[in-house]
């Protein structure tokens, strides 16, 4: 599919390179935020974590959420820090880390930059590689989301905001549960811009509140209940044979809010649009745009260098 035909079958693919944003995903968080306003002036951000962040999107709104909008407190007192496994390339006000979320050294990190204060916001768009095993990829995922939650514990605030993409598989609710003991408020959120027909969707925690005598670890060897326990997890059985036993009695069972947002008046996502529809009568310029920013590593950069080189032979 060439560039403009993308332009126009994806809209947020568009909007994101008109209005200077690395990946359409800037549009997920900015609708998350119409419905939750987490990023909204009244919380006074000062410090922000946004996991897995390349190439970089969310926290291009971020930077301009917390820098150039709110200016209650002064830019020099705001830290916004930025982790993923790629490199990224820079963004105004954002300090980057090419690290690891799961690795005990990456919250040292990030509390070093903070001077050891804690954060009022945490962020993790994380997706791994996926190998198309189904069930590899489900269980892959969910690690990854305990991952960015056991981080996020140890270094989020009382009455802090955790967003999270997550994928609704079968064992959601329990995450759903989980999320319970430790935050006020759990919601799950589908944006407009996140495709109707992809299983994604965020979980919005609201009011960081773990019980009192719960002591938060960051160990990706602990189990969840070993890391969970204290936490009234006894509630919950986790159940060793899916089939026959329900992951928890009926009566236990939690079922997240679920929210769709964004707005009707928003692009649908899943739709195609023409350049004859109303719709597209505020682009600005009809010819298709590069990308805002070129990929830093792409898997294929490799392939081109031994292309130039004449090294990228096929044996006969
Ligand atoms: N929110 C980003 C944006 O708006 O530009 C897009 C994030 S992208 C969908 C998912 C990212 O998760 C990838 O860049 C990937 O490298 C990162 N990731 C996956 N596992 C990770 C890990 N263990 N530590 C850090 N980053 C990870």
């Amino acid at each position: 599919m060439g560039k403009s035909s993308k332009d126009k079958r994806d809209l947020y693919y568009r909007k994101a390179k008109e209005e200077g944003f690395r990946a359409r995903s800037a549009y997920k968080l900015l609708q998350l935020n119409e419905e939750f306003h987490f990023l909204d002036d009244e919380h006074n951000l000062t410090k922000v974590v946004d996991l897995c962040a390349a190439p970089g999107s969310w926290s291009q709104v971020l930077s301009r959420k917390m820098f150039a909008e709110a200016r209650d407190v002064a830019p020099e007192d705001k830290k916004l820090v930025a982790v993923d496994l790629q490199p990224m390339s820079p963004i105004d006000n954002v300090t980057t880390l090419q690290a690891d979320i799961t690795h005990p050294k990456t919250l040292a990190r990030i509390l070093d930059i903070f001077g050891n204060e804690k954060a009022d916001f945490v962020c993790s768009d994380g997706a791994p590689d996926v190998t198309g095993l189904h069930d590899l990829d489900e269980y892959v995922q969910q690690q990854l989301i305990m991952s960015a939650l056991q981080l996020t514990t140890c270094v989020l605030k009382p009455r802090g905001t955790f967003v999270a993409k997550i994928f609704r598989g079968r064992d959601i609710d329990m995450l759903y549960s989980q999320l319970g003991y430790l935050f006020d408020r759990v919601v799950c959120a589908k944006p407009r811009s996140s495709r109707g027909t992809s299983l994604e969707a965020f979980i919005v925690c609201l009011g960081y509140n773990p019980p009192a005598d719960w002591e938060p670890h960051l160990d990706v060897n602990r189990s969840i209940e070993e890391f969970f326990s204290g936490c009234a997890m006894s509630r919950l059985q986790i159940a060793d044979d899916a089939e026959r036993l329900p992951a928890w009695t009926d009566g236990q069972r939690s079922i997240a809010e679920f929210m769709s947002c964004g707005g009707l008046q928003s692009f649908d996502s899943d739709a195609t649009y023409h350049y004859d529809d109303e719709v597209l009568a505020s682009l600005s310029d009809k010819a298709s745009l590069d990308p805002v920013q070129s990929p830093t590593n792409p898997p294929y950069k490799k392939a081109l260098e031994l292309k130039r080189s004449g090294k990228l032979t096929r044996a006969v």
